[in-house]
């Protein structure tokens, strides 16, 4: 059993092709199949080595492993398109001499001029067949005048094409319906993608084709293309495009939906892999969050649902949360460093153990990595400005009483020793205040937010100094 992953190195991985990736992937590792790698590179201008290598960088974040493929080798190479273009002129070379397709010689502006008489609508424009009957004389004297061709394949009048989907079921085309005589090679002699996929799934001996339901279209074409060089035809599986919260296609427009960005803002590999191999179908027990071997072991095509799955923004920030949360200590740490860096702390000089103290408290704030850079100052910075709740709150009567009973307190009657324990009852006994009226203000003063750990998490890390330091700069800018 065979299955790839054919990606057209044109920008940066999209998760609704990662999650053809993960699907693949899936499939590979729970049915004993290899996973191919095929770099889909015959659009010359617009494929880079750059967007290959983010590719493979993307994928081998996410824990996908292929193989064969360009970097691995394999028994079915070369991986990418571009350096099988001989083995695509040998097919093209059959099918013009067994006139399943023949040289089109008809220019651009011939073209559309017959798309404009035709109903205006280039979707779904039908080539004429202008040059199917051409005689040789025709021929020659196109050549002649050096006009440029294309090749084009011959579609038969009238043909059933079944596609029987894994997904979907059978879906029935009709090759009348389908465009007419599709170019198999363009003027410049680079084949197109449509014909060459069908041509390398044969060659590499791809049992099951898994790709998104955009290209069920193209099916058609492929499966005549390999009727008429006698291929043997893959089986199909089309998924649903993952779509965005109102139910359009999926775009930057609802989200991040590049994979390196969801890696640049701190969302963990697992957790990405875990909500998109989840996408479209529910585990035996209905947890959303499970290892990837219990992945492996319950995904099934058959249990895919045939609707589009809708790309829950809100989900993955919640279980990548979860997965921070429940990341080994020490290695989560290492994780937020770069955050921390990024944030402007000299995270190389801060003690490893009192980071992870820190880290410990803090990421059960964090839903992304990310999220440290405005929290780690809670901890990191000598005082806390507050920020505008913070800062509305220490204005008022009951910030001012809090401000002015902590730092004769904590100046008069607390050391290092018990101010951690002491300096919240006797605050609150010098002011009489209760409940929010009394820890918002202190939370204001000592963090310079009105939401965050603990309070007595955050007096025990930072200390006796840091805290007065906090009491005093307060005193000196709301009090004075
Ligand atoms: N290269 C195509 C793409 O990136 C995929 C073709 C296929 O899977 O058949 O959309």
């Amino acid at each position: 059993m065979r299955v790839r992953f054919a990606p057209s190195p044109t920008g940066f991985l999209h998760v609704g092709n990662a999650r053809t990736a993960i699907v693949n992937y899936l499939y590979a590792r729970s049915n004993n199949a290899r996973m191919v790698l095929r770099i889909e590179d015959t659009d010359l201008e617009r494929s880079t080595r750059e967007s290959e290598d983010s590719i493979f960088r993307d994928l081998s974040w996410l824990g996908i492993r292929w193989d064969e493929g360009p970097d691995l080798g394999g028994e079915f190479g070369p991986y990418r398109q571009s350096e099988r273009f001989d083995i695509y002129r040998s097919y093209t070379e059959r099918l013009l001499g067994e006139g399943n397709a023949y040289r089109c010689y008809c220019t651009k502006e011939e073209l559309d001029r017959m798309k404009k008489g035709g109903d205006g609508e280039a979707e779904s424009y039908t080539y004429s067949g202008r040059c199917r009957s051409l005689t040789d004389d025709e021929r020659k004297k196109f050549e002649a005048e050096g006009r440029p061709s294309t090749v084009r394949f011959r579609v038969p009048d009238n043909v059933s094409i079944v596609v029987n989907d894994r997904i979907k079921g059978p879906v029935e085309f009709n090759s009348s319906n389908i465009g007419g005589d599709f170019i198999i090679v363009r003027s410049d002699g680079v084949p197109v993608f449509n014909y060459i996929v069908i041509i390398d799934d044969t060659l590499m001996k791809i049992s099951l084709v898994i790709r998104g339901d955009d290209h069920l279209s193209n099916t058609p074409k492929q499966l005549l293309v390999a009727r008429a060089l006698g291929l043997s035809e893959p089986e199909y599986a089309h998924l649903p495009l993952i779509m965005g919260p109102d139910r359009s296609k999926l775009s930057k427009r609802h989200g991040i939906t590049s994979v390196e960005m969801y890696r640049k803002e701190g969302y963990l590999p697992h957790a990405l892999m875990n909500y998109m191999a989840m996408l479209g179908w529910a585990s035996e027990s209905g947890e959303e969050i499970l290892p990837i071997e219990d992945i492996i072991r319950q995904i099934d095509l058959k249990k895919l649902s045939k609707n589009a799955p809708i790309f829950d923004f809100q989900k993955l920030r919640w279980m990548n949360g979860m997965y921070i949360r429940d990341y080994p200590l020490a290695d989560i740490t290492i994780l937020f460093m770069p955050y921390l860096a990024n944030a402007g702390y000299n995270v190389d000089a801060i003690d490893r153990t009192h980071l992870e103290t820190v880290v410990s408290i803090l990421r059960r704030y964090c839903d992304i990595l990310s999220d440290i850079g405005h929290l780690a100052g809670i901890f990191l910075d000598e005082v806390c400005v507050p920020d505008e709740e913070a800062d509305a709150m220490l204005k008022s009567d009951d910030g001012k009483n809090v401000i002015r009973a902590s730092r004769t307190i904590i100046r008069d009657r607390l050391d290092s020793a018990n101010f951690a324990t002491g300096l919240i009852p006797a605050v609150k006994g010098a002011t009489s205040l209760k409940g929010k009226s009394f820890f918002m203000p202190l939370r204001a003063i000592i963090t310079g937010r009105q939401k965050g750990p603990e309070l007595d998490q955050v007096m025990a890390v930072i200390g006796y100094d840091k805290c007065k330091m906090r009491i005093e700069y307060c005193h000196e800018h709301y009090c004075s």
